[in-house]
C-alpha cells in the first residue's frame, strides 16, 4: 500500500533511470531531510547515505555554511548570465580557484550546470578545435564500453552502456567504444594487470589505425568508472594508453565528474592514477551537490584556436543561461574553501584504507565475485558461481534485490547494470559509520544469497 505522497508521485512524475513498470508497484522512497551522512524518510526513518546521493554530496547533508553561502548570494545577486560581455565576481573567483587546483594545463574554465553538459561541451570543443585547425575530418570520439558520461545526445553517445543506446538510436555515427578495462572480466587466464593494460593499449592503437588517426579527435575516460560498475583500471592502464593517444594526436579528456574533488583521496582522480589529460570535465562534488554546477577546462592551444575563430567568424556560439550561475558558483567557492580548511580530501585519503579493508572483506561472501575499490568508492560484482565467475540471469535482478534489502536495513547503496553494487559515501563519513555501512551491506548480502 503506497502512502499518499508516493501515490501522487506515481501519478505525476517521470523519474530518471527508473524501470517505470516496476516503479508503479513499488513507488518511491520519499526523503524529507538529511543530517551528516544520514537521510530521513517521511516517517522519520534514518538511512545511511552510502551513495552520497548520486556520487556527489561529499560534505554530507545540512551543511550550514553552504546554505548560508547560497542565501547570501541569492540576497545579493541571485542571477546574472555571463554572455557577451557580462560577468559576476563568484564566476571569476571560481574560475581562478579551479585553474589553480586542476592537474592539467588550464588556460580557461567553461561552466555548465551538469556533468552531461560538460561532456557535451567537450565533444563540441574537440570538433570546433579541429575545424579551427583546418582538420575537418578529425572528429571521431572514442569512449569505452561501460564508461558513463551523461545523457545528452553526444554524452550518451560517448557512454558505453546498453540502456543509454538501445531504443534511443544511439550512439551517433562517429562515436566508438574501446574495451572496458576490467581485469576481473576482461583479462585472459594468467594475464597480469600490466600485461592486460599493454594489450588494451595495443587494441586502442589498432582501433585508431583502423579508423585513420586523421579522423579521431578525442578519447574520454573516467579515472575510476562509476556507473559502469565502480571499475578500477588495471595497473599501468593510463601509462600504457597515453603514449598511443599522443602519437595519434588524439585529445585525452578525463571525466572527473565523480572522481574530481576528493573521491580517490586526492583533489582529482587524474592525480591518483597518473593521468595527464588535455582537459577535465567536473561537476557533482564541486558544490557537494548543494547546487547544480559543472564545467570543463580549456587548455591554451584550444583557447588560441577559439580566439582565432572568433576573429574570423565572430561569436563563440555555445553556452547556456545558467553557465556559472552566481548562486551555484558561490556555493562551489564555499565548498572548496571547506575542503581546504577542514582538510576533507586528506581526511578521505586517511579513511580510505579502512573503507577498502571492510569492502574487500566482502569478497569472501559466497555471492561476491570481486570487491574492488579505490579511495572512497567501491563496487561488488555479484556472481552465481565464484569459480567460473558465472552471473545470475539478468531477470533474477539479484543486485537489485541486495540493494532493496540494504534499504530495509537502513542503508542506501546503488545497483548497477551487470549485477553490480556500488558504494560511494560522503567524504565526511566517520570510521564508525563506515563500519555501520559495511555491517548493513553484509546483512543485505546474507539476505540476498
Ligand atoms: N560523467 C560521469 C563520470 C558521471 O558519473 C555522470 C553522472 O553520474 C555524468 C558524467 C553526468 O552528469 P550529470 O548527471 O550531472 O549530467
Amino acid at each position: 500500500m503506497l502512502s499518499n505522497l508516493a501515490t501522487r508521485d506515481v501519478e505525476t512524475l517521470i523519474h530518471p533511470y527508473t524501470n517505470l513498470a516496476a516503479f508503479r508497484e513499488a513507488g518511491p522512497l520519499v526523503l524529507e531531510r538529511g543530517h551528516g551522512v544520514w537521510v530521513y524518510d517521511t516517517d522519520g526513518r534514518p538511512y545511511l547515505e552510502g551513495m552520497a546521493g548520486l556520487w556527489c554530496t561529499a560534505l554530507g547533508y545540512s551543511n550550514d555554511e553552504l546554505v548560508e553561502a547560497a542565501r547570501e548570494q541569492m540576497a545579493r545577486l541571485p542571477f546574472s548570465h555571463i554572455f557577451s560581455g557580462r560577468s559576476h565576481d563568484p564566476a571569476i573567483e571560481l574560475a581562478e580557484t579551479i585553474k589553480e587546483l586542476v592537474p592539467v594545463p588550464a588556460s580557461k574554465v567553461f561552466f555548465t550546470s551538469s556533468g552531461s553538459e560538460a561532456n557535451d561541451t567537450q565533444v563540441k570543443l574537440a570538433w570546433y578545435y579541429n575545424n579551427a585547425l583546418g582538420r575537418p575530418k578529425k572528429k571521431k570520439i572514442i569512449g569505452r564500453v561501460k564508461g558513463y558520461h551523461g545523457v545528452t545526445v553526444a554524452s550518451a553517445s560517448m557512454t558505453g552502456l546498453a540502456a543509454n543506446h538501445a531504443d534511443w538510436d544511439l550512439p551517433l555515427p562517429g562515436f566508438l567504444h574501446a574495451a572496458c578495462p576490467h581485469h576481473y572480466r576482461g583479462a585472459h587466464p594468467g594475464e597480469s594487470e600490466e600485461e592486460y593494460s599493454r594489450r588494451l593499449a595495443d587494441e586502442l592503437d589498432a582501433m585508431i589505425e583502423r579508423e585513420g588517426p586523421d579522423t579521431v579527435a578525442a578519447f574520454i575516460a573516467e579515472p575510476v568508472m562509476g556507473a559502469g560498475g565502480a571499475i578500477v583500471p588495471p595497473k599501468g592502464y593510463f601509462a600504457a594508453i597515453q603514449p598511443v593517444l599522443a602519437r595519434h594526436d588524439v585529445r585525452l579528456i578525463a571525466d572527473e565528474v565523480i572522481c574530481g574533488f576528493g573521491r580517490l583521496g586526492s583533489w582529482f582522480g587524474s592525480e591518483t592514477l597518473g593521468i595527464q589529460a588535455n582537459s577535465l570535465s567536473f561537476a557533482k562534488a564541486l558544490t557537494s551537490a548543494y547546487m547544480p554546477l559543472g564545467g570543463v577546462t580549456v587548455d591554451e592551444p584550444l583557447y588560441q584556436a577559439m580566439l582565432d575563430q572568433s576573429r574570423k567568424i565572430g561569436t563563440f556560439g555555445h553556452g547556456t543561461t545558467y553557465s556559472a550561475h552566481p548562486v551555484a558558483s558561490a556555493v562551489a567557492l564555499k565548498t572548496i574553501e571547506i575542503y581546504k580548511r577542514d582538510r576533507i580530501i586528506e581526511g578521505a585519503a586517511a579513511k580510505a584504507p579502512h573503507f577498502l579493508r571492510r569492502l574487500e572483506a566482502l569478497a569472501d561472501h559466497p555471492i561476491v565475485g570481486e570487491a574492488r575499490g579505490l579511495g572512497l568508492i567501491g563496487g561488488l560484482e555479484i556472481v552465481a558461481d565464484k569459480a567460473s565467475k558465472r552471473q545470475y540471469e539478468p531477470k533474477a535482478g539479484v543486485a537489485a534485490r541486495c540493494v532493496a534489502f540494504a534499504q530495509e536495513e537502513g542503508l542506501i547503496v546503488r545497483f548497477l547494470a551487470g549485477d553490480r553494487v556500488a558504494v560511494c559515501p560522503p567524504l565526511v563519513i566517520r570510521e564508525d559509520e563506515i563500519d555501520t555501512l559495511f555491517d548493513r551491506l553484509g546483512t543485505a548480502l546474507d539476505r540476498t544469497q
